[in-house]
């Protein structure tokens, strides 16, 4: 199984979150495969633990028995071997003893002695030598060395004197002289004097053998006559070294050793092969277990003194378990004396290891067998579990699916067993799911093709909305073109008298308004279904907000309220974006200040901060900018509840519905101009003291060369001279449309003529070729459409410039119309100057303008822009007194006058007082001083 399957397995189980887990949550989590093999693996492996333990410990138990059984059996064959071969010189000891009491041998019989002596020599071939001194301090003796050399000897008449040693043969014969020792006394030996003084056998002090590392020990007794008189001492030499041989035919173990020691220290014998004498400074010398050359009876010996000094003294025999270099080793001391003074003690060292080596092969082999069985156990646990729980997790897996929404997925049952029943029952559950998402499904489809219906026939009644707004708007735009064209038309006409002019200028001004109304709802209606898009283009924005300036501070004038405008020095001059939008928020926020706000001021104040370079301008676009615009007033202001709806269409606050001027368009309007244009609009107000609306847009920047000529400001009166005769053809359904091109256009020198189809219109153009057509789009019979495509299909068809005139508000309607082959637009109702404006551009026609001097007040009372020019003209007309006393007061810097001066101005003269007012707050008295001298001066020189 993949590692990774495994969720405990996995890196995360230690990430911090599981760490906050609890036990049991952590418990929880373990995978059910784990849970079913961990405790299988474990109580195998506590059983074969069990096993291994309690057979080691009884393996051990076992081999303490063995050893110490063993040990026991060693020592008592040991025991009898000492026992039998050291009661041999007491028995050959006891033979003559009694053969001289019995006076079968006699110290006189010296002949006797000798084949006596060598009889017993060849009978116990155990024992090296068969000797006795006479109290004389002689000796005669028989034996053999080591290397099998027979020898026999004596002192001469069996009395201290030259001991002649000699070789000899199997029968006794002296062959050869092997050595002889002068001046030998038997007295200077111990093995002749002990015995004398103990007066009973005994043996001699071991000691080593001339020549050879082995020890020999000496039996002696005393010997008596039939008299029982003393006549010396028999003795036999017996080597050990027979006891080290025996000792090295007892095996405890491989490794096990024994040595026999003296009570009092020196070696006796060892299992080992190694002297227990030797030779220092040709001195002989006997070994202790301590310096024996052999290292485990030093250790061994070591061991024991340390665990129990005096040990040799102890008379029983005693098993202990000592560590050996580290190994742990049963020592057993056995005591062993005899009844002629002998004390040894035998040691007996067994390495556990010995039997341990088969007890923990033993074990180990038990350790691989239960290793083994666990290995198979865990893979049969593995297999075992895999067959449990893969149905499960293929069932988890059928349930994830289901959850996942694949139905499709089958759910596996091939067991009879619990699982099979269980993945049956699932699979059950999951058809009966299925059926009833099925059938969830199916309602939902059916609410969704419900709710299509809906939106459909809402998108039906909005789309209805829409187009009943457009015909509405065209339908109304088209009479207002009439109304406003009209209007226009009268303003020119000279004949007028001021009254009359001045209706004249207010049904301009209400058809002005009309309009923007119209705008107004048109745009929201627009925004509703979402066909408001941004017309970007370059524009001045300091002549735009110059021009705003100029449109409401009159407005501000007229109710005594200083309007104040301040630019950032970041504030560019050319940008590129929707003036059309921007001018229709500025002037709407602005002209809401104007009506909101009784006394004080209204500023604006406007900032730049450049951002980064932007890649969709043009070329001499190389950033953009963000601009903030505040609108501050000092005004009623709006109150925090109503704060939060101003920017609903159709809100007005309790102030607004007061006035009864608005729609509650504006803001709504502004608010989606604002975001159209990339920026966000607020608002904060303070009831009583005033209001600031802050937005901000973003903008391109762009240069002088991409910005469009500006309409010209000065009336048209006629052609320029030496201009050819324009052939000017206007095509309009309605006679007021047309009545009001021809009645603008033919005074000035244009010749015109009328179309009221584009049937007529074709004819028209065939017969008399004009040089320019003004087309209106939606007419009956034949529409502007088609007349331009006919026109324009036509071979001299592109010498004529065709400019379709339009009541339609939506952008796009722009685009059909030039595709149509229209040479440019302009929307109804139009504003004169822009007529005259596009025939300049594509005809090249050239005007005379109206002068100066002839701008009357009612174009004055309008919204005529405060020129140095036009103040010249309107001030000329004022009288001289009170033009002196303006440039006193001017001069004399006395704003007091100045506006007491402005009281008595009389009321046809708005833009003058508004000039002046504007002036004087901003200190500059040159100025109006500058334009009283020169009025002064025109009057002179008239
Ligand atoms: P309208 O001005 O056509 O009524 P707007 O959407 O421009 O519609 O304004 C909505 C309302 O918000 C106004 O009627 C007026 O109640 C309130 N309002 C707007 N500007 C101001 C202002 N500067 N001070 C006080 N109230 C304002």
């Amino acid at each position: 199984m993949a590692s990774e399957e495994n969720p405990i397995n996995h890196p995360s189980v230690f990430s911090p979150l599981k760490q906050r887990l609890n036990p049991k949550q952590l418990l929880n989590a373990v995978p059910l495969r784990t849970i079913i093999v961990v405790p299988f693996i474990c109580q195998i492996f506590a059983t074969v633990g069990l096993v291994g333990y309690l057979s080691f410990q009884s393996g051990r138990r076992a081999v303490n028995d063995l050893a110490a059984d063993l040990m026991e059996t060693a020592s008592r064959n040991i025991d009898q071997k000492l026992e039998s071969y050291l009661e041999v010189p007491h028995i050959i000891n006891q033979l003559r003893f009694t053969d001289f009491q019995n006076g079968l041998l006699k110290t006189q019989n010296i002949e006797q002695l000798y084949q006596h002596f060598w009889a017993q020599k060849r009978a116990f071939e155990s024992v090296s030598y068969v000797y006795m001194g006479s109290i004389d301090g002689g000796m005669i003796a028989a034996g053999r060395l080591p290397d099998g050399t027979l020898l026999i000897g004596g002192t001469d008449q069996f009395a201290a004197g030259d001991y002649q040693i000699y070789k000899a043969n199997e029968q006794g014969e002296k062959t050869e002289l092997f050595k002889v020792l002068p001046d030998w006394d038997a007295d200077n030996y111990a093995w002749f004097t002990k015995p004398l003084e103990e007066g009973k056998p005994t043996w001699g002090t071991p000691y080593k053998w001339t020549g050879r590392d082995v020890v020999a020990i000496s039996a002696g007794r005393p010997v008596y006559d039939v008299q029982g008189d003393l006549l010396g001492t028999v003795a036999v030499d017996l080597s050990l070294s027979e006891i080290s041989q025996f000792l090295q035919t007892i095996e405890i173990s491989p490794s096990s050793f024994i040595f026999i020691k003296e009570a009092s220290g020196e070696l006796i014998a060892t299992s080992t092969n190694t002297p227990v004498a030797t030779t220092e400074d040709e001195k002989a010398v006997r070994l202790t277990p301590e310096t024996s050359q052999d290292e485990a009876i030093q250790l061994a010996a070591q061991a024991l003194d340390q665990a129990q000094a005096g040990w040799e003294s102890k008379v029983s025999p005693e098993l202990l378990k000592l560590d050996i270099d580290g190994q742990p080793h049963f020592i057993n001391t056995v005591p062993w004396q005899d009844e002629f003074g002998l004390d040894w003690r035998i040691v007996m060292v067994v390495p556990e290891k010995d039997f341990m080596g088969q007890i923990t092969q033993n074990v180990r082999r038990t350790l691989m067998l239960c290793l083994a069985a666990l290995g198979l156990s865990t893979i049969l646990g593995i297999i075992t579990a895999r067959w449990i729980v893969q149905p499960i997790l293929k069932l988890n897996q059928s349930a994830k699916d289901l959850a996942k929404g694949q139905w499709n997925t089958p759910v596996m049952a091939e067991r009879n067993d619990e699982v099979g029943q269980l993945a049956l029952s699932f699979r059950e559950m999951a058809h009966q799911l299925q059926s009833a998402f099925n059938l969830l499904e199916d309602r939902v489809q059916e609410r969704t093709a419900e709710l299509a219906t809906a939106k459909e026939d809402a998108d039906n009644a909005n789309q209805a909305k829409s187009e009943f707004l457009a015909n509405m708007s065209h339908e109304l735009r088209t009479p207002l073109n009439a109304i406003l064209g009209f209007a226009q038309i009268l303003k020119r006409d000279k004949t007028l008298t001021r009254p009359q002019k001045e209706k004249v200028s207010i049904i301009d001004r209400s058809g002005d308004h009309l309009l923007s109304l119209i705008n107004d709802v048109l745009d929201m209606a627009k925004i509703e279904s979402g066909k408001i898009e941004l017309v970007s283009k370059s524009f001045d924005l300091v002549a735009l907000l110059d021009s705003i300036e100029d449109m409401l501070s009159l407005k501000a004038e007229a109710k005594g309220l200083q309007l104040i405008f301040e630019y950032d020095e970041d504030v560019p001059r050319y940008i590129t974006s929707d003036e059309r939008k921007l001018r229709q928020v500025l002037l709407n926020l602005l002209s809401n200040a104007v009506k909101f706000t009784e006394t004080g001021k209204i500023q604006v104040a406007v900032k730049g901060r450049p951002i980064a370079a932007s890649t969709v301008a043009s070329q001499s676009t190389v950033s953009a900018v963000n601009l903030t615009f505040a609108i501050a007033d000092t005004g009623a202001g709006i109150s925090p509840d109503e704060l939060s709806q101003i920017f609903e269409a159709f809100s007005q606050t309790a102030s607004g519905r007061q006035s009864q001027q608005g729609t509650g368009l504006g803001l709504a309007i502004s608010k989606k101009f604002v975001e159209l244009m990339g920026g966000q609009i607020s608002v904060t107000s303070q009831v009583g003291e005033g209001t600031i609306f802050t937005f901000d847009i973003r903008a391109d920047l762009a240069s002088a060369d991409s910005i469009e000529a500006s309409l010209p400001t000065k009336q048209v009166v006629s052609l320029a001279p030496d201009q050819p005769t324009y052939r000017i053809l206007v095509v309009d359904d309605r006679e007021l449309n047309r009545q009001v091109l021809k009645d603008l256009l033919t005074p000035v020198g244009f010749e015109v003529r009328e179309a009221q189809n584009g049937q007529i219109a074709l004819t028209q153009w065939e017969a008399w070729k004009p040089h320019l057509i003004w087309m209106d789009m939606r007419m009956p019979v034949m529409d502007g459409y088609e007349a331009t495509k006919q026109i324009r299909a036509h071979d001299k068809g592109h010498e004529t410039t065709i400019i379709a005139l339009t009541a339609s508000t939506l952008e796009e309607e722009k685009t059909i119309v030039l595709a149509a082959g229209c040479n440019d637009f302009v929307r109804k109702p139009f504003r004169q100057g822009l007529i005259f404006n596009k025939m300049a551009e594509h005809l090249g026609v050239q005007y005379q303008y109206e002068v100066s001097d002839k701008v009357d007040t009612v174009s004055e009372s309008g919204t005529t822009k405060a020129t140095p020019e036009a103040l010249e003209v309107s001030m000329a007309k004022l009288s001289q007194d009170w033009l002196q006393n303006l440039s006193q007061a001017a001069t004399q810097l006395n704003s007091k006058k100045i506006l007491d001066l402005l009281e008595s101005l009389p009321n046809e003269f708005p833009m003058v007082k508004a000039w002046i007012i504007e002036k004087t707050n901003n200190f500059d008295f040159d100025q109006v001083s500058h334009l009283a001298e020169q009025a002064l001066r025109q009057m002179e020189a008239v």
